[in-house]
């Protein structure tokens, strides 16, 4: 490794960091993290936190499972890359598809498609979708449906779909025929309504509103987190998604659930659609699936998608892929992270991690006026929303959310800076203790807004 003032000096002279401003990484050089053990992080200055983000909602084994280690080196030994483009494949692969259809059979997910990110995952679904109604007879259902405040990545697909203005506004124009519904987000909502249940059927009257207004016939897909992450970890009533899927079931539209982040346990189940009880057409997925060791992502699809290409003519060919696409070394951190996942049972250790997190910051609430709102209660997921005042509900400036994550870092936990909101999704390895010190160091945070 280079030294310390090479790195400190050269980190923002040639490297642009996303979703961030280039002159700001120059002005404001930022933490170099160079080693990791368990759930904790070292930096640059010798510096040792709890990693309370999990690297980007990712590294749910923590970051010392060894089992994912060498099945990565050993693969990179056996066949470190062949393309599985049509007519080659690899075990590993074939291997790796077996044991994530398996992961999510109860969710009806019957194929899967790698995948080199959660970006890919959401594109393959949005075309998978067109191209499924094509293939069916009805080539004007091209539209797509999403909620505001959703992530679904950066390719133009997934922006387009995505729903905070901040993702989008510097690329446009982004694909057409994107229609956006309101968030099922009970503190701030155009209707003014808190009762979760009851916003959750207003938003289900928009969508009606919006489907007859645009026609049923020029809609594909309806696509959603089952818990918002991005947008500030935003927990949909329980029948939000269950009234989506009748919707979508009554105006022949496929339901796509993006668990880039919700799936493989970070909510306290292996699926996010599970806990409401909903079964998609089609589920994206990225993250957990290889725990962040290495890029890989996949779009899986339901029996009645994968009828519609099997027993299509030609039309039926996938022309979506990528040079990664079950990639070898990929695909054996996918096997070797999903047994370590369920030998370890994390959606259990996820689930009362969880309610530990989440209880801790609501009493953190209680003591600190600027937390506003606490959102979570579903695994490793948890928000606090900041306020300069309580009763109007007035968001913090971004500077303040910088201040608190400072000083929470410097007493020991690195949260996630997302203005107005603080977000953590720490490795779903972590222990009680660690979350203790995480609610620990957040209230040091806190005091120094
Ligand atoms: N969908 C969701 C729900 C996500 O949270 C993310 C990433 N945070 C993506 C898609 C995009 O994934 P990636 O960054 O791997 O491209």
């Amino acid at each position: 490794m280079k030294d310390e003032n090479f790195l400190k000096e050269n980190n923002a002279r040639h490297l642009w960091h996303p979703m961030g401003h280039p002159g700001e990484a120059q002005a404001n050089p930022p933490k170099v993290i160079t080693s990791a053990e368990g759930v904790r992080i070292t930096d640059i200055d010798g510096h040792q936190t709890i990693d309370a983000v999990g690297g980007l909602w990712c590294v749910n084994l923590g970051y010392s499972n060894a089992t994912v280690k060498d099945a990565i080196t050993d693969q990179l030994a056996r066949l470190p890359y062949y393309s599985a483009f049509a007519g080659t494949s690899n075990p590993t692969a074939i291997e790796a598809s077996q044991m994530v259809r398996e992961f999510f059979a109860e969710d009806g997910m019957a194929r899967v498609f790698f995948t080199s990110g959660g970006s890919d995952s959401v594109d393959v679904a949005l075309r998978l979708a067109r191209q499924y109604h094509r293939l069916r007879g009805e080539p004007t259902r091209t539209k797509f449906l999403s909620l505001k405040k959703g992530y679904h990545g950066t390719h133009f697909g997934g922006a387009s779909v995505n729903g905070n203005p901040r993702f989008r506004h510097a690329y446009e124009p982004l694909l057409p025929g994107c229609v956006h519904l309101p968030a099922p987000y009970p503190y701030r909502n155009p209707f003014d309504e808190t009762d979760p249940a009851a916003l959750a059927q207003r938003i289900a009257a928009v969508a009606e509103d919006e489907i007859a207004f645009q026609g049923a016939d020029t809609i594909a897909a309806f696509i959603m987190e089952p818990i918002l992450g991005a947008g500030g970890v935003i927990v949909p009533d329980p029948s939000f998604m269950r009234l989506m899927r009748d919707i979508c079931d009554r105006h022949g539209i496929l339901l796509i659930s993006d668990e880039v982040i919700t799936g493989f346990g970070r909510t306290g189940d292996w699926s996010g659609a599970r806990h409401w009880g909903v079964q998609p057409d089609m589920m994206t997925l990225a993250k957990g699936i290889t725990s962040g060791y290495f890029p890989v992502g996949g779009t899986m699809v339901n029996d009645k998608v994968a009828e519609a290409f099997e027993g299509a003519d030609a039309d039926g060919s996938i022309f979506s892929g990528y040079t990664y696409s079950a990639h070898p070394v990929g695909a054996a951190a996918v096997v070797a992270t999903l047994e370590e996942t369920l030998r370890q049972d994390l959606r259990t250790n996820a689930a009362a991690r969880g309610t530990q997190l989440y209880e801790g910051c609501l009493r953190l609430k209680d003591k600190h006026d600027i937390v506003g709102d606490v959102r979570g209660g579903h695994g490793l997921m948890t928000a606090l929303e900041l306020v300069s005042d309580r009763d109007a509900k007035t968001a913090v400036d971004a500077e303040t959310v910088k201040r608190v994550h400072q000083a929470a870092y410097e007493a020991g936990a690195m949260v996630r800076m997302g203005p107005p909101n603080l977000l953590m999704s720490p490795p779903l390895t972590i222990s009680e203790a660690e979350i203790d010190a995480v609610l620990s160091a957040l209230d040091t945070g806190l005091s120094a807004a």
